[in-house]
C-alpha cells in the first residue's frame, strides 16, 4: 500500500498531491470487496495507532456489510477507550461579518448586498461574552470574516485580550480558539503571544480546481497560501491547529483523503498532527445558490466518515457544529465526536439579542437550537459527561506534550476528573434544577471510574470545595 509523493514538502500541491489522491481512490475502488485486506486493516487499527490515507480510503469505499458494521463498532471502541464518555463543550463567537472574499457557499461573501454587515465593538464583545459566561461557557471559538480594513489583526488581538479579561460572577473564558483567515507567520506569532488555544482554519475542499471555482475572488482564492497556512501557523509557534473540510463542496472521497494527507503532512513536518478535525456539512444560508451543492453528503456516508476519522487519527479531537440536527449529532457522538457546541448563535451579536429574520447577519442556519442547559441535560441523559475543561492549554500541555499525555494512557486520570470538576462548576453556577439533579447523580457515579485512587480522592475533595464556593481546580 505504498504511496509515492512528497509529504514532507512545504508546497501545497506536493503534500496534497492530486495524482496520489486519484491513485488512492482507484486503489480503494479496486479493493473495496477485498475481505482479507479490509478485515486485516480493522484488526490492525484496534491498537489505536491509526491508519494511512490509503488504508482509510479502502475502508471508506468498502461495500461489505459485516465489515462496515465492524468498522462502526471499532470506532465506538476507540472512542470509548481514548475519550471515555466525555464531551467537551464550546461556543462560537462571531466578531464581524465584513469579508472581502467571494466564497460561493457563505452568505458573508462580499457581493451579498442584503446581509446586514456588523462588527462588534469591544463593549459589545464584553456584553456577548458576559452572556456566554452567564450560560456557563468557558471555551470559545472566535470567528471573523477576512477584511484587512474592518477586521485587521489588531482588532482580533484586542478582542482576544478583551475576552480574557472579562470576569463576571464566577465566569471566565479560559480558552479562546481562533478561526480567522490564513495569514502570515508574523501574525500567527502575534496570535500565539495573545494566548490563543487552537488556530482553526477549514480547507473547505482540497480539490484545487474546485477550490478556485468556489473562491472566485479575494485573497482566499490563493489555494497554496490557504493550504500552507497551518505550516505557517506552526512556524509562528502555534502548537494546536484545527483542520476540516466543508463536506458537500466537492466529492467527499477526494476531500476525505486530502484531509488525512494534510494530517500526515503536519505530523511528518511539524512533529505533531492536527489537534482537532471539524466535520461541517454545507447547509442552507442566505444568498447561496443550492445548485452549487449537488455533492451533498448523505447521513450514512457522513457517519462513516466520522467513524473512519476516529479510527485513522485516534488522538485527534473531532468537532461537530450546530449545523447538524439533534438526531444527527446523537448518532455521531457515539462514533467519535469529542467536542460539540451548545446554545450557539451564528449571527454577529446574537448572544445578547436574538436577530429577527429581517436583520439577518447569521453565517448559516442552526439546526440545533437548544440552549446550553438543554444540551447539557440531553448529554447527561445519554450517559455522557459534558466537560468544560481547558486544563491542558492552561498547564502548557499543547502540541506534542498534549499528544504524549494522550498516548501515555494517563488521560483518564486527567480528563475524567477535570470533566467532573468543571461539570460541577457548571451545575453549581448555571444549571437548571433538573439538570443539576441529573448532573450530581452522574458525578457521583463517574467519580468511581477514575482509575488512580489518589486522583479519585483528590477529585472528590475538590468537588466538595466547588460546592463550597471555590473554583478552577485542575489536574
Ligand atoms: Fe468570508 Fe469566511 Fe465566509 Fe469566505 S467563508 S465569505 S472567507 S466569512
Ligand atoms: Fe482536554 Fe486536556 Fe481537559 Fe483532557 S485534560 S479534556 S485533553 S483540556
Amino acid at each position: 500500500m505504498e504511496s509515492n509523493y512528497n509529504k514532507l514538502s512545504r508546497k501545497a500541491e506536493e503534500f496534497i498531491n492530486d495524482r496520489e489522491i486519484q491513485e488512492t481512490m482507484a486503489y480503494a475502488r479496486e479493493h473495496k470487496s477485498d475481505r482479507a485486506l479490509i478485515f486485516s486493516l480493522l484488526e490492525r487499527a484496534r491498537d489505536c495507532k491509526g491508519l494511512s490515507h490509503r488504508e482509510a480510503a479502502v475502508l471508506l469505499e468498502c461495500d461489505i456489510p459485516e465489515a462496515n458494521a465492524a468498522l462502526r463498532d471499532l470506532a465506538m471502541e476507540i472512542k470509548q477507550k481514548l475519550y471515555g464518555n466525555r464531551i467537551v463543550m464550546f461556543a462560537p463567537l462571531y466578531l464581524s461579518n465584513y469579508c472581502v472574499n467571494g466564497c460561493t457557499y457563505c452568505p458573508y461573501h462580499r457581493q451579498n448586498g442584503h446581509i446586514r454587515r456588523k462588527k462588534l465593538t469591544q463593549d459589545e464583545i464584553r456584553r456577548e461574552v458576559t452572556a456566554l459566561q452567564d450560560m456557563g461557557h468557558k471555551r470559545l471559538a472566535i470567528e471573523s470574516g477576512e477584511d484587512p480594513v474592518n477586521n485587521p489583526i489588531e482588532y482580533i488581538l484586542e478582542s482576544i485580550d478583551t475576552i480574557y479579561r472579562i470576569r463576571h460572577k464566577n465566569g471566565a473564558i479560559r480558552r479562546v480558539n481562533v478561526n480567522i483567515a490564513a495569514t502570515t507567520v508574523e501574525n500567527y506569532r502575534k496570535l500565539k503571544a495573545a494566548g490563543i488555544g487552537t488556530y482553526i482554519l477549514f480547507q473547505e475542499t482540497y480539490h484545487k480546481a474546485s477550490y478556485e471555482r468556489l473562491h472566485p475572488t479575494g485573497p482566499k482564492h490563493d489555494y497554496a497560501y490557504h493550504t500552507e497556512a497551518m505550516d505557517r501557523a506552526m512556524e509562528g509557534g502555534i502548537d494546536d491547529v484545527g483542520i476540516g473540510v466543508l463536506f458537500g463542496l466537492e466529492m467527499y472521497r477526494y476531500d476525505f483523503i486530502g484531509l488525512l494527507m494534510h494530517a500526515e503532512h503536519l505530523e511528518a513536518c511539524q512533529g505533531v498532527g492536527p489537534h482537532t478535525i471539524s466535520v461541517p456539512r454545507v447547509c442552507p444560508a442566505d444568498d447561496i445558490d443550492r445548485a452549487d451543492f449537488t455533492n451533498a453528503v448523505p447521513d450514512a456516508v457522513f457517519e462513516k466518515i466520522v467513524a473512519l476519522i476516529r479510527i485513522a487519527v485516534p488522538y485527534t479531537g473531532m468537532i461537530i457544529s450546530t449545523r447538524e440536527s439533534r438526531a444527527s449529532r446523537e448518532r455521531v457522538l457515539r462514533l467519535g465526536i469529542s467536542q460539540i457546541s451548545g446554545g450557539s448563535r451564528t449571527s454577529v451579536g446574537g448572544y445578547v439579542e436574538e436577530e429577527t429574520a429581517a436583520e439577518n447577519s447569521a453565517q448559516f442556519d442552526v439546526s440545533d437550537r437548544r440552549s446550553l442547559d438543554e444540551v447539557v441535560d440531553w448529554l447527561i441523559g445519554l450517559g455522557y459527561v459534558p466537560s468544560f475543561c481547558t486544563a491542558c492549554y492552561r498547564e502548557g500541555r499543547t502540541g506534542d506534550r498534549f499528544m504524549t499525555l494522550c498516548k501515555s494512557g494517563q488521560i483518564s486520570n486527567c480528563c475524567h476528573p477535570n470533566a467532573l470538576m468543571t461539570l460541577k462548576e457548571y451545575l453549581v453556577d448555571y444549571a437548571s434544577a433538573e439538570t443539576k439533579a441529573a448532573g450530581e447523580a452522574l458525578i457521583a457515579r463517574e467519580l468511581l471510574h477514575i482509575p488512580n485512587p489518589v486522583v479519585r480522592q483528590k477529585a472528590a475533595a475538590y468537588i466538595a470545595q466547588i460546592e463550597g464556593g471555590e473554583r478552577d481546580f485542575r489536574f
